[in-house]
């Protein structure tokens, strides 16, 4: 109820969304994995700086990427990416800034959608400006690596890919068809920052909206708790809704503790002609 109030007080919101929000599209948390944010080289996440200068990195990297793909690919937005898209229908939320790379606001249908750290479904050259998008890099993989086949057995219950170190070293990674150059995916790695036309538009966003709706995020990153700060510093509501603590939760008027998907649909719920009522 106060959830349901807080939106309905205010006009148009700006809503924050993180790994929170899509495991319950099967996405694990942090370990969106091989082709997320925390995509991993064995145990921990891959750092900017070792995948632009390291050859060998980026084999494992691609490699584990390429097994992962087809079922990251193919994951479906849940309750909470389409009571969003409602919300938008109806004007009441102006901007959606999520942090995961995993496209389900989009495929959901939300088109006012900043991705803070990039996409997994796009593939940028780190030398000239080409992208690709990553379903097509899919297939120079299967023809650069007929032997290796992406199946879904290789992948564990965890979410982790399991490969041989035979696999990774005879596993081929084509350069940039335009430049020659080296392919990173569309992602803020570790280590990396996040375009500044981006940081300057979700400012913008942040500064026209009512208030902040903060949903299924630790806000441990900064480029993500930043967006609280200037919040607060504008005296904007705010509310979040988390299944576990939060950098900000002594700052904020509202936290609810639990999954974002649970909460939501206790105010909006479908009717019969898949239509949100509330
Ligand atoms: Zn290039």
């Amino acid at each position: 109820m106060k959830l349901k109030e807080f939106i309905d007080k205010h006009e148009r919101l700006c809503v924050l969304t993180g790994a929170g929000i899509s495991t319950e599209s099967g996405i694990p948390d942090y370990r969106s994995a091989e082709v997320g944010l925390y995509a991993r080289s064995n145990h921990r996440p891959v750092l900017y700086k070792e995948f632009c200068s390291s050859e060998a990195i980026r084999r494992r990297y691609w490699a584990r990427n390429y097994v992962g793909w087809p079922r990251f690919f193919s994951l479906k937005p849940n309750i909470t990416h389409n009571i969003l898209k409602y919300l938008e229908d109806i004007g009441k939320v102006g901007c959606i800034v999520t942090q995961n790379v995993d496209n389900l606001h989009s495929k959901a249908g939300s088109k006012k959608v900043i991705e803070l750290h990039g996409t997994a479904f796009k593939v940028m050259c780190l030398h000239c400006d080409h992208k690709i998008f990553r379903h097509k890099l899919q297939e120079v993989f299967q023809k650069l690596n007929p032997s290796m086949i992406a199946t879904a057995q290789m992948i564990r219950p965890d979410g982790d890919v399991e490969l041989s170190q035979e696999q990774v070293e005879g596993f081929n990674v084509p350069a940039c068809n335009n430049c020659g150059g080296i392919l990173k995916p569309d992602i803020v790695f570790f280590g990396d920052n996040v375009p500044h036309d981006k940081v300057q538009n979700v400012k913008a966003n942040v500064e026209n909206l009512d208030a902040l709706l903060i949903l299924g995020t630790t806000l441990s990153t900064f480029s993500a708790y930043r967006i609280v700060l200037q919040a607060i510093d504008a005296a904007k509501a705010i509310a979040i809704v988390n299944i576990g603590e939060t950098r900000a939760d002594k700052e904020v008027d509202l936290k609810i503790k639990g999954r974002c998907g649970d909460v939501l649909s206790k105010i909006w719920q479908l009717n019969a002609s898949n239509n949100f009522i509330n």
